[in-house]
């Protein structure tokens, strides 16, 4: 059977919040039994946008990074429930939503730490861990996607439905990643451009002196180089900038090679311990 998928753009993310507003519209004072209880107004980020800045003075970007419960395929909450006794309170759906079961859960604290994403939020007004359902009583009733999904302006959030031996191909064709690999969780939540949230970027500036002046290097050829492989290359644009991006963090020395015309050539040798701007290059 197809199950249920979302994809997260972190490139397309402007931290506009309107996921995380429909998200509180849709839960807020809104009882949907057998699903969850409602969401308290304060405190549950079910959809929570967490943000990174990188770089330095004058190269900046902020990436946003929108997060809900993943809706594990393995799913450790699910597991923690069986282990206490309690098999029915967290369960995963034929259509691959893990669902906190309102009524079973209640007084389940320990379900909060059971959840290495941080997803699992308490209530303590109703004694209940709850957490994003993927909106599952709107896809119960024909909807074709959740609140968060609908309300973003960006296209930033999509959904998609896939049988499980398709999700390994569809991820390559589509560069999708998931959060935290290691622990085998089988995330039904996949991102795009995650390396804007979780590499690093070498930026800078190209220039030269002519007639006792300084010109950008427009067009001049950057290359990353490590342990002898091109690991980046950029042109600079007009200002003479350049950003190569996606690197991972604290992986020791890089090779900087810039070459401009025929005859200006530079070669600097960097840790890149997290993002970085090199400042001005003169040739
Ligand atoms: Fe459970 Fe956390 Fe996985 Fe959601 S992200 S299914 S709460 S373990
Ligand atoms: Fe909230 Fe529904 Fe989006 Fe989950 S899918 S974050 S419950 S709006």
């Amino acid at each position: 059977m197809k199950q249920w998928y979302m994809i997260i753009d972190v490139a397309k993310c402007e931290d506009c919040n309107n996921c995380f507003l429909s998200c509180k519209d849709e839960h807020v004072e809104n009882d949907w039994p057998g699903y969850t209880s409602p969401q308290p107004r304060h405190g549950h980020r079910w959809m929570d946008i967490l943000r990174k800045e990188r770089g330095q003075y004058p190269h900046i970007d902020i990436a946003y990074r929108p997060t809900p419960c993943m809706h594990c395929g393995e799913a450790p909450c699910v597991k923690a429930a069986i282990k206490a006794g309690e098999p029915g309170a967290v369960y995963k759906r034929e259509d691959g939503i893990v669902i906190i079961d309102p009524k079973q859960a209640r007084g389940m604290r320990t379900l909060v730490n059971a959840c290495p994403y941080g997803a699992i939020f308490w209530n303590e007004e109703t004694d209940l861990p709850q957490k994003c359902t993927f909106c599952a009583h709107l896809l119960d009733q024909g909807w074709q996607m959740p609140r968060c999904v609908q309300a973003c302006p960006t296209g930033a959030l999509q959904v998609v439905k896939l049988e499980e031996s398709e999700v390994e191909t569809f991820s390559t064709e589509h560069h999708l990643n998931i959060l935290k690999p290691e622990l085998a969780t089988k995330p039904h939540v996949l991102y795009k451009n995650l390396y804007r949230y979780d590499t690093c970027f070498i930026a800078g500036s190209v220039a030269y002196e002519e007639n006792r002046r300084m010109e950008c290097a427009a067009g001049a050829r950057v290359d990353v180089r490590k342990d002898g492989d091109t690991i980046g290359s950029a042109m600079t644009d007009m200002f003479g900038d350049f950003k190569i991006d996606g690197i991972r963090k604290n992986s020791g020395t890089f090779n900087i090679e810039v070459t401009f015309g025929t005859d200006r050539k530079k070669k600097i040798d960097i840790d890149v311990p997290t993002s970085i701007s090199l400042g001005t290059i003169m040739l």
